[in-house]
Order: structure tokens, then C-alpha cells, then sequence
């Protein structure tokens, strides 16, 4: 496959227009995974707003131990270090600002009309058909004395993914190039994505929720959802009525009880 639009160290330095985020950079032609590597840089005293950013994964990671799967060269696969002074709580904010700024930047440079599901996913075109994942954030992150204390947000975006190459998952996935019928510049979605991000971070930071903004695009309010807990037995069907200010989905079931499901240990089928 010719490669379109490469990504390299001075690509990834040229896409930098923000005052801190970013800064510093590291570009791998391969790693383990994003999130891991940085979280290894973190130990070893990384500051807040350390960026990796990688052309390939060997052990890819999605939530609960699952895996992203990304051939070489085709997709935006980055990690974010931020060390906030957060209550524990809020650390899913993180996933929420960098769900809408992803969003926002593949909008701002393809025009393509982005939509979140609960809790990570980036989904493209339930317009025309079934939504498709194009995306999804992952946040590891640690806590010290109820306070944030290292907080890695991983983003995998599958830009120039061509269809054959798309990998097998749960909700059918597609590309930016897909959805789009021509390749996309991997460093003009990057420089887009950081702008959008570090101004949700400042926002965020402020303590301004990011929940409104981020609830718009929610494909999930309304439907009937199975969220599936660690064991079946957990297991709870019912309508997704809203979302409170941490991103928690509000679930009630047959028999009218409201369930407050969080993010990090729920998995959502979508009926
Ligand atoms: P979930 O959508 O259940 O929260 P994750 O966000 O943790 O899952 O992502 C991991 C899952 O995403 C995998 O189990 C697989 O089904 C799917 N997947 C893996 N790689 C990709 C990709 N490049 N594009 C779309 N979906 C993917």
C-alpha cells in the first residue's frame, strides 16, 4: 500500500500549535502500546502534556483488557499525559473532553459528522445506516489521596484504514477514509485534535463539566440498552434515560428502577 499522508517525528512537531499540550513530543515507528509507553515516561518524571504518538501497536489496548487492533500506517494511534489536581471523580471528564475534541477534529478536517457512544466510542453514519466505530478513547489513570494523580488518555482513530484491512470487532468499525472515499492528513487531524483538547482541558479545568456538550452527541439516550456487568448475573437491561455530571449512564429498568452505571466497568449493547 503507498502510504499517504506519513507520520514522522518532524510531522508530529509541525502539527503542534498549542501553548503546552503537546509539548514535549515522541513519535515511535512502533511500540507496545501508547498508553503503556507513557505511562513508563510518567514514572520516569514525564511533565503534564507529554505527547506519544505511534505508527504502530503490538499490543493495542481497548477497556477491560480488550485490544485495538490498527494496521501500520493507517491511523492516528496517540497518548496524552495530564497530572490534574482533580478529584477522583472527575477523571471522567477526561474521557469525555477527549471524545469531543476527537470528534470535533475529525469534523474540522473532514467535515464528516461525528457521534459518541457511551462510554468511548467514536461512531460514524447512523444517518444512512448502522453506526460505526471509527475511534475510541482509552483513559488509564492513577489516584493519590481521592485526587487524580497521572492521568493517560490513549485516542485510536481509524483514518486510512482501507476496508479489507478493517479489523474484526463487536460494533462494525470503518474508517475516516472509508466514510470519506479519499485519504485524510494524519498531522492535520493530530494538530486538530490537540487545539480542541487543551481548550476542553482549560474549560475542564475551570470546572466547567464538560457533560453538556458532551451528552449532544450521545447516540445512546433513548434506546434500549443491555449493559453487561462483570458476571451475567450483573447483567441489566432497560432505557437510557440521561447522564449524570460524571458520565455515568442513568439505566431504568422493567420495573422502573434508575441504575447509575459507570464507565469503567460496564460493557453496552445497544438494541
Ligand atoms: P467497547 O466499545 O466495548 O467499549 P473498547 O472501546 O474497549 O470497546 O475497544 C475495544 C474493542 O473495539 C475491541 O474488543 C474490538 O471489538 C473493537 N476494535 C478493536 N480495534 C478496533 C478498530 N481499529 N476500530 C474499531 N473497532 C475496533
Amino acid at each position: 500500500m503507498t502510504e499517504t499522508y506519513p507520520l514522522s517525528a518532524a510531522a508530529v512537531n509541525a502539527a503542534l500549535t498549542t501553548a503546552w499540550l503537546g509539548r514535549p513530543a515522541y513519535f515511535r515507528a512502533e511500540t507496545h502500546s501508547t498508553n503503556d509507553e507513557l505511562h513508563e515516561l510518567a514514572l520516569a518524571g514525564a511533565p503534564a502534556g507529554t505527547l506519544l504518538v505511534a505508527d504502530y501497536q503490538t499490543q493495542g489496548k481497548g477497556r477491560l483488557n480488550r485490544r485495538w487492533e490498527a494496521p501500520r500506517n493507517t491511523s492516528l494511534l496517540c497518548s496524552l499525559l495530564f497530572r490534574p489536581s482533580w478529584p477522583a471523580e472527575r477523571a471522567s471528564w477526561l474521557v469525555m473532553i477527549a471524545g469531543l475534541a476527537a470528534a470535533k477534529a475529525i469534523q474540522t478536517v473532514t467535515g464528516l459528522k461525528v457521534a459518541l457512544k457511551w462510554p468511548n466510542d467514536l461512531v460514524l453514519g447512523g444517518e444512512t445506516g448502522p453506526w460505526r466505530k471509527v475511534g475510541g478513547i482509552l483513559l488509564s489513570a492513577t489516584f493519590s489521596n481521592g485526587q487524580l494523580a497521572v492521568a493517560i488518555l490513549g485516542t485510536g482513530i481509524n483514518v486510512n484504514i482501507p476496508g479489507e484491512l478493517l479489523p474484526q470487532a463487536t460494533m462494525p468499525p470503518t474508517s475516516l477514509l472509508l466514510a470519506l472515499g479519499r485519504p485524510v492528513s494524519r498531522p492535520d487531524l493530530l494538530a486538530s485534535y490537540l487545539a480542541h483538547l487543551e481548550d476542553h482541558y482549560q474549560a475542564a479545568d475551570s470546572g466547567h463539566s464538560p457533560r453538556a456538550q458532551w451528552q449532544d452527541r450521545l447516540i445512546t439516550l433513548g434506546r434500549t440498552v443491555t449493559v453487561r456487568g462483570s458476571e451475567p448475573a450483573h447483567s441489566i437491561s432497560g432505557v437510557a434515560e440521561a447522564t449524570d455530571d460524571w458520565g455515568s449512564l442513568l439505566v431504568r429498568d422493567a420495573a422502573g428502577r434508575l441504575h447509575t452505571i459507570t464507565a469503567g466497568d460496564a460493557s453496552l449493547r445497544t438494541d
